[in-house]
């Protein structure tokens, strides 16, 4: 199970934590479709209601006012192909209800957290390392540790990629791995203290954000306030992807506004590669800023060219390729005038198995374009990813199996071109140490399972 989740948790005496922690799992949807969940404290029980489908339909009024309490967590799920069964949805609560776990990331290697559950006694048959994460916290619990001394104990034993968010009835902790792989900020709202995936989301809460949560980090507020141990030593190596496609442009990551990082990536592909076009026409809504970018700094209009369709989500994870293709159409709906009798320039931000390339080019040749030129505001995608991405399997990635040049006959454009690797970690203002690159290098900084080989690039 790969996941890539939003997360959000909220302390403070005087709020309606259930509401909050609704809006804040509203506004990282982004992160998740496939399910959603939220667990609230009042002090005294924790209760939990969850269910697949849009945080919109998950929720209505009367099961908002019936979690009533001051301490939340929620947790918004995406999950993968064939990956989409409801009984690993979250949070985790396990039977005894001790604790509740929200878990964005991947551990790829859960052999030690079984070891350890196994000489224990406990059957962990079936379980996701969500769950044998919450198992192993809770045993601790159990056992009469406090929620600051459980997480310590099992930390060693969360050999993966982790941004992780937990509650007792009294008290919220949050929790990084050492590589911080996965974003998680800390903000001020209202008296108390938030945790979200996206400092989007403290936004929206009418919180301030204060700073991200450090890689290797343990953050447990409760009565006696927040309390902050660094459980092993950080280095950050957040996965670049966020910056490329997943996080929302109006979030800051590293210090960086996102959107300003995608508008870059635009600058410098139209710095590396201008063509001659008519117009740049964006691939709603993730390249937008960069073809902004591009547009600004080439000189050739922007224009939308493509209309999306707000209310259709998850076409990247349905399983069958078929479904897929169909998905695109159902997506995007060319507007021809725009298209028609021009030299098209489209911008996307990333080509992972070259379903959506190719049905653009398609579209827009259909309106009666003369050129089509496909512009990539990052790397080839050549290597699968293992940290919560949904690009597991090496032979789906059209850049690990073709040159650019077969992938351009392959999507039918006039032309193709990516971002460098370089012009990428140059639009982040950041050194490439920061980050995680698997996807584009193959470098992979949390070890993966042996049995899972990346493949060389050509
Ligand atoms: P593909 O059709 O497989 O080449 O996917 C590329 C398209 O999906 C691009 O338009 C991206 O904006 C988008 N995309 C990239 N990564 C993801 C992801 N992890 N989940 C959903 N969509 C993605």
């Amino acid at each position: 199970m790969r996941e890539k989740c939003g997360i959000f948790g909220i302390y403070g005496h005087d709020l309606e934590a259930a509401r909050l922690t609704h809006t804040g799992l509203w506004t990282l949807q982004h992160r998740g479709q496939e399910s959603s969940g939220i667990s609230i404290s009042d002090g005294n029980a924790i209760q939990t209601h969850k269910g697949p489908g849009l945080v919109a339909h998950v929720y209505d009024e009367s099961t908002l006012s019936r979690l009533s309490g001051h301490i939340g967590i929620g947790h918004n799920r995406y999950s993968t192909s064939g990956g989409g069964s409801a009984s690993h949805s979250q949070p985790v609560t396990g039977h005894r209800n001790l604790v509740v776990l929200a878990h964005n990331g991947n551990l790829p290697d859960t052999s030690r957290l079984r070891k350890f559950l196994e000489n224990l006694g406990v059957d962990s048959t079936g379980a996701n390392d969500s769950e044998l994460m919450h198992a192993a916290v809770e045993h601790h619990l159990s056992a009469g540790l406090g929620l600051e001394d459980a997480i310590r104990a099992c930390f060693e034993l969360f050999t993966g990629v982790f941004s992780l968010l937990l509650m007792t009835r009294t008290q919220l902790a949050a929790v990084r791995d050492s590589r911080g792989i996965r974003p998680l900020s800390l903000g001020e709202v209202g008296g108390g203290y938030t945790f979200s995936s996206e400092t989007c989301a403290i936004d929206a809460t009418g919180g301030k954000f204060i700073r991200d949560v450090r890689p290797g980090e343990l953050i447990v507020v409760d009565e006696a306030g927040l309390r902050s141990t660094q459980l092993a030593e950080g280095d950050e190596k957040l996965d670049i992807f966020e910056f490329v496609y997943f996080a929302r442009p109006d979030s800051i990551l590293l210090g960086q506004r996102v959107n300003e990082v995608r508008r870059q990536l635009g600058v410098n592909l139209a710095r590396e590669h201008p063509v001659k076009a008519d117009v740049i026409v964006p691939v709603p809504d993730s390249a937008i800023p960069a073809a902004l970018g591009y547009s600004q700094e080439t000189g050739i209009p922007l224009d939308f060219g493509l209309l999306k369709n707000r209310y259709i989500h998850r076409t990247f994870i349905r399983p069958a390729q078929s479904l897929r293709e169909s998905g695109v159409r159902l997506k995007l709906n060319p507007i021809p005038e725009v298209l028609r009798n021009r030299r098209v320039a489209v911008v996307d931000d990333s080509i992972v198995r070259g379903t959506t390339a190719r049905q653009i080019v398609a579209m827009i040749r259909e309106c009666g374009a003369i050129e089509v030129h496909f512009l990539v505001s990052s790397p080839p995608v050549r290597f699968p990813d293992f940290y919560g991405i949904d690009t597991p399997k090496p032979d789906e990635l059209v850049a690990a199996g073709m040159s650019v040049d077969e992938t351009r006959t392959h999507i039918g454009a006039d032309s193709l071109a990516y971002l460098s690797y370089n012009g990428m970690i140059r639009a982040t203002g950041l050194p490439e140490t920061r980050f995680s690159t698997s996807c584009f290098n193959g470098v992979y900084p949390v070890a993966v399972d042996g049995s899972i080989r990346p493949t060389v690039p050509r």
